[in-house]
């Protein structure tokens, strides 16, 4: 089944477009952002909640789903989406970030803007071979291997509308020989998951490329014309992007430059306020983002202050009596309670479960409305107001 991808509007003044995907289990309206669903569940959050909210398509993880609970169990159960009763659509990101993030050490760190010198991971990478990579999993210790094949099928077991192709993610503190010889063979391991999904594939599932090349430019138009080259169905961005954000969208825009305009374009980890205007700005469909849930979890809510990085830690002792509203004016189902920043801070500060759960409803519905007002701008041509409004603190 090849993508039907339908593009509704380009904006006349930069690369953005809106459009709508439809995948096996529905549509999804571009550009759009994915909530992480990475061990099958979107944190806190039940799937009529992240329908509720916008959400067309969640992402679940190939590498944390095949470890725990596996994905031959899930497809004793009917696949992904009956296992966790999310029948919107799903991508499955391939595991070649979570595998090789064990074997370069910092990469994850590096790639997501966190300090080095996280968390230490207790699974690692073995080696890396022509074949694929050997490697210690976190749950059990025990020797496994991963080839672009055992990618595909695990994605065919969990059965989710678009699958990404197994790649090495090059991190940004290997030398450009490294990042030319790891995206080569990124690039026979594509061909190698096609070859793979053309006779094993599950019906309905597309596949999506990923163009690597570091933040080297003839390398990442080089795998941008071999990615749409191909027979894939879409194309997805991943690797490192660079060390700040002007790296990251000059990356970007090399990429989406020279890539077809019919097919999809996936940026993969990103989606910082400003990133999703830049993103979208050059050309990129659909976007996927640990920071929404993540900083909810962590007592942090978006807002609309660039110069805050529209975020504001509620757990702030200066926040204690606050009677302010979380967002003055935000039409969330968490802010529609009405409770005061102080009684959000008193409750994050004790972990409190409801707090968590309501910041991650609030931060994604933050994120759903900054999107979807970008793509309503597309469509009336009104892009370049909106994109600027957001950028200067414009509640979306
Ligand atoms: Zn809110």
């Amino acid at each position: 089944m090849a993508a039907d991808f339908r593009i509704l509007a380009q904006d006349a003044g930069s690369q953005a477009r809106a459009g709508v995907l439809t995948v096996a289990h529905g549509e999804i309206r571009t550009p759009a952002f994915v909530p992480l669903a990475t061990k099958g569940s979107v944190r806190g959050l039940t799937p009529q909640e992240v329908r509720d909210l916008g959400f067309d398509m969640v992402l679940g993880n190939t590498f944390h789903l095949h470890l725990d609970p596996g994905d031959d169990l899930i497809a004793r159960q009917g696949g992904l989406h009956r296992f966790m009763r999310w029948d919107g659509p799903i991508i499955t990101d391939s595991g070649g970030f979570q595998v090789f993030s064990m074997g370069h050490g910092t990469v994850a760190d590096e790639i997501k803007g966190r300090a080095p010198n996280g968390p230490s991971r207790s699974g690692r990478v073995l080696s890396i071979e022509e074949d694929g990579v050997r490697y210690r999993g976190y749950t059990d210790g025990r020797e496994r291997f991963m080839a672009p094949e055992t990618s595909m099928e695990i994605q065919g077991n969990l059965a989710s509308d678009i699958a990404l192709v197994f790649d090495e993610c090059t991190p940004f503190h290997v030398s450009r020989e490294y990042t030319a010889r790891s995206t080569e063979r990124t690039h026979r391991w594509l061909d190698r998951c096609l070859t793979w999904h053309d006779e094993h594939g599950p019906e309905g599932q597309i596949v999506y490329g990923i163009v690597q090349g570091g933040v080297y430019e003839d390398l990442r138009i080089e795998s941008a014309q071999a990615v749409a080259a191909s027979a894939c169905d879409g194309i997805a961005i991943g690797g490192s992007l660079g060390a700040e954000k002007a790296q990251m969208y000059e990356v970007v825009r090399w990429t989406t430059e020279v890539l077809p305009a019919h097919k999809p374009r996936h940026l993969l980890g990103i989606g910082e306020i400003d990133d999703l205007v830049a993103g979208i700005g050059h050309g990129i469909d659909t976007f996927d983002c640990a920071m929404p849930t993540r900083l909810g979890r962590h007592g942090m809510a978006l807002i609309p202050d660039p110069d805050r990085r529209w975020r504001v830690d509620i757990t702030a002792g200066a926040l204690k009596d606050s009677d302010e509203p979380l967002m003055e004016g935000c039409p969330c189902p968490a802010c529609a309670i009405g409770w005061s920043r102080g009684y959000l801070r008193y409750m994050a500060k004790n972990r409190e479960l409801t707090a968590m759960r309501m910041l991650t409803v609030h931060n994604l519905a933050f994120v759903q409305r900054t999107v979807a007002r970008l793509r309503d701008a597309i469509i009336s041509g009104t892009f370049d107001r909106a994109a600027a409004e957001i950028l200067a603190g414009v509640a979306p």
